[in-house]
């Protein structure tokens, strides 16, 4: 049997899985917490295993160093990118090897890993959950990204995936699930902008929704937008509070004592959500730091406005590229833990002139969208098309150092056009293409995705050849090139890797020590619970050793030295020899241990009347 396809929203603060079961999507919980959300945090323990969700996120700040959290504001980066915008990071990043792809490297706590490494640790977590609901792991998946990530962080989404053992059948954009989420049975006919604010994304899509046809019209955001930027700027006024107060320096540069403030401010801004005021407690023995204050809603507010008013031009840029006017609307619909603070939901009805839904959970309403996503590619879910759109302009670098469009944002996808390449120099047998995406005219301003060469070309006189270049999105909103010599009409494959990517061999590398692992794994779970059962098994044996009755003789000599071997071999680490020490165990107390059975049955029955044992 084949498991089902999967939804997951791979969250920069939680993730979830969901599937499609009798038409209806729900949440795959965890089986032994029930927990629905999946703290996207991973811990790296000192023996270099892992560990993912709430206990790591519970402990971060004592585990400031060894803990990676928003992960996925890393991902589809390089190093330098990484350090110009996340400077403080409480780990290491370093430069790729040498020869191998650009992509970012964390070290932590001597484990060397990359953002879709870590994400697929998050992934292989909830793929487990999924096994209590299908007796098997689930092996496809649809994984949501915020509309506004470019072709570098989809293929990154991608590849943490794969490396999760994961078929990605569909990238899927985060407000595009939110509405099928929401569906035609609740938003009905119509035009919808979805505002999805996150912990670290911000999107705003507008979708024209008829005859069960979901269109996106436009996509706006901002992936360096979101709740943890509220976190931040709370942090710091905490931080500056406590040193005015207590004198104490340097509290800002304690890795320690920032990730404390920036716990205790999420704790608070979530709080803040419900109660008008609250009581705020920063407390680090180490910095001799223990310190408290009150934090109203209003302060909160004051604090938080900046941040949330960065939201208000996506918002109007994509009602303009909609051709749209807020009054066009027939629902705006809120996503993301976020749009719980009631700042945001007030700016959002100034912005669009009406009260923003929420009648699914802001947390569940993307996973909910992508299992909807998985159902209609398994055919589950009849009677819905989604076209979707590419976020942001494709283009090539032109002489000069400028970007030539081909593909301007918002064009539906799957989609593809054709560009003519020839050659500026007689006798020149290759021409260098710079793929770049952004909305800048400069070339430099923009992000550069990929560069390949397209070669051999006949050796002609400038000019003469002629080049045909395909630029086409599939339905994830992944580029893929190909080229074709117009006066041979010999076709070019193009490998495409995306200038922040991950190579193939790297990504088999790390599929391949996901296998290594999960055997490990496996392994040492077998050896436990071989040690749990030997712990039973030798109790037994030894409290009947203790009866003198229970054996005697050669028998009692073979019993005794089997217990020996097997509790020898529970103490070593070689699972087959513990096996092997069991099965030896048993044959050798086997006839006794019958013997002693049936001596305390017997005693039982004594004096008992059949009726009474019926
Ligand atoms: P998401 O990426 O959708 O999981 O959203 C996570 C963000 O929502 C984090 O920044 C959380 O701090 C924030 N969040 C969650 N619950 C609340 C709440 N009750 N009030 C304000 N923000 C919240």
């Amino acid at each position: 049997m084949t498991t089902p396809i999967v939804g997951i929203d791979l969250g920069t603060t939680f993730s979830l899985v969901g599937y499609v079961e009798g038409g209806a999507p729900r949440i795959v919980p965890d089986p032994r917490t029930g927990d629905r959300l999946l703290p996207s945090v991973v811990h790296v323990r000192e023996d270099g295993s892992v560990a993912v969700g709430w206990e790591p996120r519970r402990r971060r700040v004592v585990n400031v160093g060894s803990t990676v959290v928003s992960v996925k504001r890393l991902m589809g980066k390089g190093p330098d990118e990484v350090r110009r915008e996340e400077p403080r990071l409480p780990y290491e990043v370093l430069d790729p090897v040498l020869g191998a792809g650009r992509v970012a490297r964390l070290r932590v706590r001597g484990k060397v890993l990359t953002p879709p490494e870590v994400s697929a640790m998050v992934l292989r977590e909830l793929r487990g959950w999924t096994a209590a609901a299908f007796g098997e792991e689930a092996t496809r998946a649809v994984i949501t990204v915020p509309a506004y990530f470019n072709d570098a962080q989809r293929q990154a989404t991608r590849d943490a995936g794969r490396i999760a053992g994961l078929d990605v059948v569909r990238i899927l954009n985060e407000p595009t699930a939110a509405s099928l989420a929401y569906g035609l049975d609740r938003i009905g006919e119509g035009t919808v902008a979805v505002y999805d604010l996150g912990g670290g994304t911000f999107d705003l899509s507008i979708l024209r929704v008829r005859k069960g046809v979901f269109e996106v019209l436009a996509t706006n955001g901002d992936t360096r937008l979101g709740g943890d930027d509220v976190d931040a700027a709370v942090a710091a006024w905490l931080l500056a509070e406590a040193a005015r107060e207590t004198g104490l320096a340097d509290l800002e540069s304690d890795p320690e004592v920032r990730e404390a403030a920036l716990f205790e401010a999420e704790a608070a801004k979530c709080r803040l959500s419900v109660e008008t005021a609250t009581r705020v407690r920063l407390s680090v023995p180490r910095a001799r730091l223990d310190w408290g204050t009150a934090l109203s809603r209003e302060q909160l507010e004051a604090l938080s406005a900046p941040v949330v008013d960065r939201t208000v031009r996506p918002c109007r840029q994509a009602l303009r590229d909609a051709r749209l006017e807020a009054k066009d609307l027939s629902a705006v619909v809120l996503v993301g833990g976020q749009t719980r603070m009631p700042l945001v939901r007030r700016r959002v009805a100034e912005i669009f002139g009406c009260v923003g839904r929420c009648d699914l959970d802001p947390d569940e309403v993307v996973a909910l969208g992508a299992a909807v996503q998985a159902g209609i590619i398994e055919g589950k879910v009849r009677g819905v098309t989604l076209l979707d759109v590419i976020p942001l302009t494709l283009g090539i670098e032109a002489m000069g150092g400028l970007m030539s469009k081909v593909l301007p944002r918002n064009t539906t996808i799957p989609c593809s056009v054709s560009e003519m390449y020839t050659t500026a120099v007689d006798g020149q047998n290759s021409v260098e293409i710079h793929v770049l995406q952004g909305e800048r005219e400069m070339s430099r301003d923009n992000r550069s995705l990929a560069r390949f060469q397209l070669k051999p070309i006949e050796a002609l006189p400038a000019g003469l050849p002629r080049i045909e270049v395909t630029f086409a999105v599939d339905e994830n909103g992944l580029l893929r090139v190909s080229a074709k010599d117009c006066r041979t009409l010999r076709q070019q494959g193009i490998e495409v890797v995306p200038t922040y990517g991950l190579t193939e061999t790297e990504i088999h590398g790390m599929i391949e020590e996901s296998y290594d692992r999960a055997e490990e794994d496996v392994e040492s779970s077998l050896l436990a619970s071989g040690r749990v059962e030997a712990d039973l098994l030798v109790r037994r044996v030894r409290k009947a050793l203790a009866e003198p009755d229970f054996a005697s003789g050669d028998e009692r000599v073979a019993i005794e030295a089997a217990v020996g071997d097997a509790e020898a071999a529970a103490r070593g680490s070689d699972r087959l020899a513990l096996l092997g020490a069991l099965h030896q165990l048993e044959a050798a107390a086997q006839e006794a241990m019958q013997r002693r059975a049936d001596r305390v049955l017997g005693a039982a029955l004594r004096d008992r009347r059949i009726e009474e044992l019926l």
